[in-house]
């Protein structure tokens, strides 16, 4: 053959060139193979989930009373079979701890964004995030107390008339409300609260009378404890003996307290600085016990843990002091609060209740980002005490093991009034939820149970204390009021800036423009006619429930 080839040239040139052409195709498919066998299996393999378009999907009345829903029966079907075969084994009804957090942003958490980028690592929070659940578009109320109510009682702040944080010794709270610990407890679970209150300091709105077996917390407003007590903050009061006396002398329950079902509440001792850096240890080790005590009960617990960080003004415990990356109180603090989170879950895990257990990891509002630096972190428009995205869209992980599918997120709507209805279905006892008064909770537990879950709410609301401010449907935002800055520059429209109300609504598609700052409404006048009928069902709710809020608009 190579005589042949000598003798004719050209079939030589093409017989080389076809023999490289031959070894180039032999190491293109030796590489191609070996991509293939070595690769990571679910690589290119994994496609968008796209989330079910609840612009056009239909609710139904479930009750008169009661918001109505987005329908899911095949996702109801399966995830009651679930339940069932989780009930068998461990013989009750499932625990539920919510791990509610004070003023953390939605940027916070490693698993939203932030951690170690915002000098503040969440290994805790995040493992818990990759392992179960995170939502994208979960909404609290602007402030602490709206919230707080909110989920105890499934009704939203212009329903229970808790439109504010409660200040100091005020009267009022959730008195004639009823709390999910009620209702619960009547379902047969225990029920213990721990930390934050802060809906009322009333005798008829403490814990140990609104449902909690047991409550080992404070009442009141977080900086109210330590801030007047601070020579760097507050100078004019903590260098002054006269004038600290007479903040000794009003009327504010400073303590730690301890109530009991029935029972007065009981002073522990004095929430001063030293005691308040310890606050948050001593309330994980009290739900830690109680965790373990729980292990040996034939009852299903309700443990509603909410911490002391991340509200200003914070006091690190001496262990994290200085130990987060940005070495800034609020951030140690974080990190401490992650770690107490990690603890619980250990605990869960040791005393074998942890696949028994739905546990939700949320904030109450808003960061205080943009009134103080030393704060949590949003990526979007507004701060605590605005209607903005900013103010009211909080990280929230649900995390339940063996029940939640590791590493799914979603954007599907979520309001923190949900997790009433869905504390009570997972009880079974959707039939003690009470006719009389308007319910906007709705039973999520399909939307965060099944593998492919859908949210069950068509939409949000947005008020501003008795301004009703906006609406959200799919990803669009309608918004008729807002708060705007005040004109001095530290305050940019949280708590106290003003109140703006629209002479045309300003529509937000929150995909293309999560920062609200390009309104399209008058150009798109056919989305903001779905918006309006949302509004439109809202506004009929509170003609046929009349609010506790005297309100001429409604
Ligand atoms: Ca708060």
């Amino acid at each position: 053959m190579f005589k042949y080839l000598r003798k004719h040239p050209a079939s030589a040139r093409i017989f080389f060139t076809g023999r490289k052409l031959f070894t180039f195709f032999l190491v293109v498919v030796f590489f191609t193979l070996l991509t293939v066998l070595y690769a990571d299996p679910a690589m290119g393999q994994e496609k968008p989930v796209r989330l079910e378009d609840s612009l056009v999907k239909k609710t139904v009345q479930i009750a008169p009373n009661m918001e109505p829903v987005i329908p899911h029966p095949l996702q109801d079907k399966e995830v009651r079979k679930k339940l069932a075969a989780l009930e068998k084994k461990f013989g009750k009804k499932p625990n539920i701890l919510i791990f509610l957090m004070d003023d953390v942003g939605y940027g916070d958490p490693g698993c939203y964004g932030g951690g170690q980028a915002v000098g503040a690592p969440s290994p805790n929070m995040d493992k818990l995030g990759e392992e179960g659940l995170i939502l994208t578009s979960a909404y609290a109320q602007p402030t602490c107390s709206p919230t707080r109510a909110t989920i105890l009682t499934g009704r939203l702040p212009m329903r229970t008339g808790i439109l504010r944080p409660a200040l100091p010794g005020e009267k009022g709270g959730l008195d004639t409300e009823i709390t999910m610990a009620q209702l619960l407890s009547k379902a047969g679970y225990v029920t213990q609260g721990v930390g934050k209150w802060h809906v009322g300091e009333d005798v008829g709105s403490q814990p140990q009378n609104k449902g909690f077996d047991d409550f080992y917390g404070f009442l009141n407003c977080s900086n109210e404890y330590t801030a007047w007590r601070d020579p760097s903050f507050y100078p004019e009061v903590a260098t002054d003996p006269a004038r600290t006396k007479a903040v000794e002398s009003l009327p504010n329950n400073l303590y730690l307290v301890h109530g009991v079902k029935g029972k007065k509440i009981e002073n522990l001792v004095e929430v001063t600085i030293p005691i308040c850096k310890k606050l948050d240890q001593m309330w994980t080790d009290y739900s830690v016990k109680f965790i373990r005590k729980m292990a040996k009960s034939d009852k299903p617990f309700l443990l509603y843990h909410c911490t002391r960080g991340c509200h200003y003004d914070n006091y690190p415990s001496e262990e994290f002091e200085g130990k987060s990356p940005a070495r800034y109180p609020y951030k140690d603090v974080f990190c401490e609060l992650d770690q107490h989170l990690g603890t619980l879950v250990k605990t869960l895990k040791e005393t074998g209740q942890l696949e028994n257990t739905l546990i939700i990891v949320t904030s109450d509002n808003g960061p205080e980002m943009e009134t103080w630096w030393d704060s949590g972190f949003t990526p979007f428009r507004g701060a605590k005490g605005s209607t903005w995205e900013g103010g009211m869209r909080v990280p929230c992980i649900v995390y339940w093991k063996g029940m939640i599918k590791p590493g799914r997120k979603s954007d599907g709507l979520f309001d923190l009034s949900d997790i009433f209805n869905t504390s009570l279905s997972l009880a079974g006892a959707m039939n003690l939820i009470p006719k009389d008064r308007y319910i906007d909770s709705i039973d999520q537990t399909s939307f965060l149970l099944s593998d492919e879950g859908q949210s069950n709410r068509k939409a949000v609301f947005y008020w501003l204390m008795e301004t009703f401010s906006g609406v959200r449907v799919a990803e669009y935002k309608m918004m008729l009021a807002a708060t705007y800055p005040t004109g001095d520059t530290w305050n940019k429209g949280g708590l106290s800036g003003n109140i703006t109300i629209f002479r045309y609504a300003k529509m937000f598609n929150l995909y293309l423009d999560p920062k609200e700052e390009h309104d399209f409404f008058i150009r798109k006048l056919t989305i903001a006619s779905f918006l309006q009928q949302a509004q439109n069902w809202h506004m009929e709710t509170f003609k046929k429930y009349p609010s506790n809020v005297k309100n001429e608009s409604l």
